[in-house]
């Protein structure tokens, strides 16, 4: 998508500090952290919302999952804990429309979000 911010990322169009990447993936600093460590995660494939996801999508959503949790635990995180949040749609806060999957530590989150 020729329009899309996080495709334009993927593309080295845009500069972002890039923590992570493979075929599928790729992983960045949050410009905005909410945490002190706050980095996005991303299929390559532009995929607007979980909620245009579909079955054929499975496999690149769960890899976001474990992408979040090697780079969160690499990071020191894996035993004070870190959360990974994905915001679906505009009551949810979501706000750049190709899935992304927020990973978050370094802090007390609370419970529930906002
Ligand atoms: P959401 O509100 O769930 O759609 O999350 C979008 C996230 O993208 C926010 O946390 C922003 O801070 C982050 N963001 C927006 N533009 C950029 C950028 N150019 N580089 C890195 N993160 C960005
Ligand atoms: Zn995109």
């Amino acid at each position: 998508m020729s329009d899309c911010l996080f495709c334009k990322i993927c593309d080295g169009k845009i500069p972002a500090t890039i923590t992570y990447r493979d075929d599928d993936v790729v992983a960045f600093k949050d410009i905005g952290p909410k945490a002190p460590f706050h980095q996005l995660v991303i299929p390559i494939r532009h995929i607007a919302s979980l909620g245009t996801a579909g079955p054929a999508d499975a496999a690149l959503l769960g890899k976001l999952l474990l992408v979040a949790g090697k780079l969160a635990t690499e990071a020191g995180y894996g035993e004070s804990g870190f959360r990974v949040v994905m915001n679906a749609g505009p009551d949810a806060g979501q706000s750049v429309f190709h899935v992304h999957l927020h990973a978050l530590a370094g802090r007390s989150l609370g419970w529930p979000p906002g």
